[in-house]
């Protein structure tokens, strides 16, 4: 099992670099993001409890994401690997998921933070907002608190992993394809 986290702030391009690694390697897409809308869509307990913490661009809970997760890791047993996309997202969670992992035998093989700045991410978020559908997406102040979550509780990930020696920057700003050419580099690199 080989497992990777894709790592950035929000409108960093994890959505997108994540469509084309999986294609690419073969591993099964764990978006938290995606799974969360997807627990609203079908207004379950947990959606409904998700929702009003996304609406205000705030966290959900620790135990209601890492709940989740674990059931999706159970779910995808026979999965070559994962691709971890928004998860973790803070270091309770990047504790839970070592845990999981080493539960597997297969720990994190690296994360791959993307690197954007400040006023190009508020750009792209707010372009997306304009055909995504998201709600999160079409409001510069939730966008600005999504960012300040980022800031307050997200960053910090990046430690938990830098201890380990497995987080590898990566330009997240330029074309798509030269974006994806960096990230495989670095996998193949350590596959
Ligand atoms: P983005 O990173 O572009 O903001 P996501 O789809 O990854 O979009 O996440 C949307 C929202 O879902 C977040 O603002 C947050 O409320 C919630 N969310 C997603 N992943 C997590 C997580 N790991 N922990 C807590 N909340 C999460």
């Amino acid at each position: 099992m080989f497992n990777l986290i894709l790592f950035g702030p929000p409108g960093s391009g994890k959505g997108t670099q994540s469509e084309k690694l999986i294609l690419k390697y073969g591993l099964k897409h764990l978006s938290t993001g995606d799974l969360l809308r997807s627990e609203i869509a079908q207004q379950t307990p947990l959606g409904l409890e998700a929702r009003s913490f996304m609406d205000r661009g705030e966290l959900v809970p620790d135990e209601v994401v890492i709940g989740m997760i674990s059931s999706a890791i159970d779910n995808n047993s026979q999965s070559k690997g994962f691709l971890f996309d928004g998860f973790p997202r803070t270091p309770a969670q990047a504790e839970a998921l070592d845990k999981l992992l080493e539960f597997k035998g297969a720990p994190v093989a690296a994360m791959l933070s993307l690197e954007v700045g400040e006023d190009e991410l508020i750009k792209r978020l707010v372009k997306r907002g304009e055909t995504s559908g998201r709600s999160d997406d079409t409001n510069e102040e939730i966008i600005r608190a999504r960012l300040a979550e980022y800031h307050k509780k997200t960053a910090a990930v990046a430690d938990h992993y830098k201890v380990f020696n497995k987080v590898v920057n990566i330009k997240g700003e330029g074309h798509i394809d030269e974006i994806f050419n960096s990230l495989c580099s670095e996998i193949d690199a350590r596959m």
